[in-house]
């Protein structure tokens, strides 16, 4: 039986950005349970890049992770991964001031972002409903993310560097035998010198199969909806609508309105499915603040966005098991962080190279080792 340098379970976004990373300087194997690549977290995204409105680090991330988007490898992919989008910030009577707040601290930054007065912000967003939003300012640094054509590219880049991506791989075991892994699937046994655990909401039950120490990854379920829009309506060039305390948001999607309620319920690992209470706080949403009637729901998903104890991703080798690497936690931003964060996991694995970038962000690329989780 052939042995790998690399076996990357998990065939989402987290595993193939690292595997189109890492496949130029390691024999790479990606296991994959479901037959899709992408079924669960990273198919059921809103698809969503901005650079600001999270945490400084994954800010950080976004500003190295969008030279990549700009400018990818030739032949990455055949149309652009980013499409302008803007955003706009609302608030309502009771939140303006804090509205007005977070535009003066972001706006000493972004020099861009503009105050909208309700003329302003209705021909921005014409399906909003007129007097819902007292206060709102627009971002143009909104883009929507080609998700497809990103998986795809990291999938044919890694394969074209010789890595094997095994759909229909369940890992069901692992023992070591002092120089590799002998990883049981549901397909037959894998050899790997080094395993990394890109499982996404299974991070946590992968490293126990591996007799790793978790460390305390959380999935939450995320609600989504779409709905039909009325005869006659294009909101294509919409810009994204983002309530100020993320109550919800809202934004075109392929001639329907996306809605979520911005929820985050800790779940179990799994094929989540929407609630019927999420989905009807999706539409009560729709129908509050926009002029668009909620007639059906055309659509609604859940999916889990996995979140470790300080909401930020879990990247190295485990201190527990020197042939096992974490690359996990990635919450809510897993796709857009995709090039910084598999790049650097590449990195790190390899001790080779530099994260491209890391150093003009002045950012650690020791900042998500999972070492700061050991007491
Ligand atoms: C509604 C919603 C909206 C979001 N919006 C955005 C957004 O706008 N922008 C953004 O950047 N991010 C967004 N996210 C977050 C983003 O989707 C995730 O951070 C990202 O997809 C995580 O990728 P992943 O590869 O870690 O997980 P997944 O895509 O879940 O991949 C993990 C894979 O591991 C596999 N696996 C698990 N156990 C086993 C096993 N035993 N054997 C083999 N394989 C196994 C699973 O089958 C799965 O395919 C959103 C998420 C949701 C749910």
């Amino acid at each position: 039986m052939q042995t790998f340098d690399v076996a990357i379970i998990g065939g989402g976004i987290a595993g193939l950005s690292h595997a189109y990373f890492l496949s130029p300087h390691r024999s790479v194997v990606v296991l994959e349970r479901e037959t899709a690549l992408g079924y669960h977290s990273t198919g059921r995204s809103a698809a969503e890049f901005v650079l600001r409105y999270n945490t400084p680090e994954v800010c950080q991330l976004a500003a190295i992770a969008k030279d990549f988007f700009d400018s990818p490898p030739d032949g990455f992919s055949d149309i652009p991964l980013l499409k302008q989008r803007g955003g706009v910030m609302i608030a309502t009577t009771e939140k303006a001031a804090r509205l007005e707040e977070v535009f003066r601290t972001e706006r000493a930054f972004t020099p861009e972002l503009e105050m909208l007065d309700e003329q302003g912000l209705l021909t921005r967003l014409p399906v909003l409903k007129p007097g819902y939003a007292a206060a709102a300012f627009y971002d143009p640094n909104f883009w929507d993310i080609e998700v497809e054509s990103l998986l795809q590219g990291y999938v044919k880049g890694a394969r074209r560097n010789g890595t094997e991506i095994r759909e229909r791989h369940a890992v069901l075991s692992a023992s070591h035998d002092g120089q590799a892994w002998t990883i049981e699937t549901s397909s037959g046994a894998v050899r790997a010198k080094t395993v990394v655990n890109a499982a996404g909401g299974w991070a946590d039950p992968m490293a126990e199969i591996f007799s790793v120490e978790p460390l305390g990854i959380i999935p939450h379920r995320r609600t989504a909806i779409t709905v039909d829009l009325p005869e006659g309506i294009d909101i294509s060039d919409m810009p994204e609508i983002n309530e100020i305390d993320e109550d919800f948001y809202m934004k075109p999607d392929a001639g329907r309105l996306f809605a979520s309620p911005a929820d985050a319920t800790p779940c179990e690992p799994g094929d989540v499915q929407p609630e019927e209470l999420d989905v009807a706080w999706a539409a009560h949403y729709v129908e509050e603040a926009t002029t668009i009637p909620v007639r059906r729901v055309a659509k609604s998903w859940a999916g889990m966005r996995s979140f470790s104890a300080d909401k930020l991703p879990v990247i190295g080798f485990a201190p527990d098991q020197p042939d096992f690497f974490w690359l996990a936690g990635q919450g809510g931003y897993g796709i857009l962080t995709s090039p910084a964060l598999g790049a650097l996991a590449a990195s790190l694995l390899t001790g080779q190279s530099r994260p491209e970038g890391f150093a003009a962000q002045a950012l650690d690329p020791h900042r998500f080792s999972p070492l700061r989780f050991k007491v």
